[in-house]
């Protein structure tokens, strides 16, 4: 695979996006954030999460040779074990990460989905790419939206009612009937969306977290199969810059209602197929 990726902070926030990748096999992660003065259990925090589960999956991936199911779930207990005899691991809100994983072998490619980041795959022949996301948490948390969405962004009443949104929805974390992502629990891992497809029916896949994901799915300036064009054309830096634009023409979440004015954004693209792919060369007598 032809892999190239980007991840940025919310301006004055850290990054607690993970992306990591060899030839074979890619993860991207989302931490969970915790709002201000809200608890966590946890003294090491969200992107230490995330980069700790990252890790141990993408060795995982290439080391191993189970199911990603169960290597996310030896992952996630692996993570656990690092930590549970400082922190409160059965806090409700201890960092917990959205995972996408990719892994070719022997002309296949498995992928597995667990929480709201988006893996687009670009089948060849399809006209419309296949976008697997598991949209639970936002189907649970729709009608605890309302009275954040209807404050400004950034407003001191926004912030305080989006602890509070965040908090209700720790509720119905990794419950039945609520939505899955990873944190404690191994268990998890079988929530996950996952499927196998043939290397050479697939041209590309990208990996987008939400905060790269919303300039499709939110804000739609752009459709999946444009989405991907940035990406192959001007590479993840782009689509992270188009969608910072978009944000700082909605500063107050106006036109946009949504948690957080900017948030982390990671994009990944991973070309398969050598279809499309041309050298640049340069212009007649330039230098
Ligand atoms: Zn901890």
């Amino acid at each position: 695979m032809r892999v190239t990726f980007a991840s940025e902070a919310a301006p004055g926030h850290p990054n607690e996006d993970f992306i990591a990748s060899t030839p074979d096999a890619l993860v991207l992660l989302d931490g969970a954030g915790t709002p201000v003065d809200s608890e966590s259990g946890c003294v090491h925090g969200v992107a230490w999460y995330a980069r700790s589960l990252g890790s141990t999956l993408l060795a995982g991936m290439t080391q191993g040779t189970g199911t990603l199911t169960e290597i996310l779930a030896e992952g996630i207990k692996a993570v656990a074990s690092l930590h549970d005899f400082i922190c409160d691991l059965d806090h409700p809100g201890s960092p917990s990460a959205t995972v996408i994983m990719i892994r070719r072998t022997a002309g296949v490619l498995d992928f597995l989905v667990l929480a709201d980041s988006v893996l687009v795959l670009d089948v060849i022949g399809a006209a419309e790419p296949t976008v697997v996301c598991d949209k639970r948490e936002a189907t649970v948390g729709t009608p605890y939206r309302a009275a954040m969405d209807a404050l400004d962004t950034g407003s001191s009443a926004h912030v305080t009612a989006h602890r509070r949104y965040v908090e209700t929805l720790r509720d119905h974390r990794n419950r039945d009937g609520g939505f899955w992502i990873a944190a404690v629990d191994p268990l998890t891992a079988e929530q996950a969306l996952t499927g196998t497809v043939r290397a050479d029916q697939v041209r590309a896949v990208a990996l987008l977290s939400d905060g790269a994901s919303r300039l499709v799915d939110r804000f739609h300036l752009a459709s999946w199969r444009q989405a991907l064009g940035i990406l192959e054309e001007s590479g993840p830096d782009e689509l992270i810059r188009q969608v910072r634009e978009a944000e700082h023409a909605d500063p107050a979440g106006s036109r946009w209602p949504r948690g957080k004015t900017h948030d982390n954004a990671t994009a990944a693209y991973c070309l398969l197929s050598g279809e499309g792919f041309s050298v640049r060369r340069p212009e007649p007598g330039a230098e």
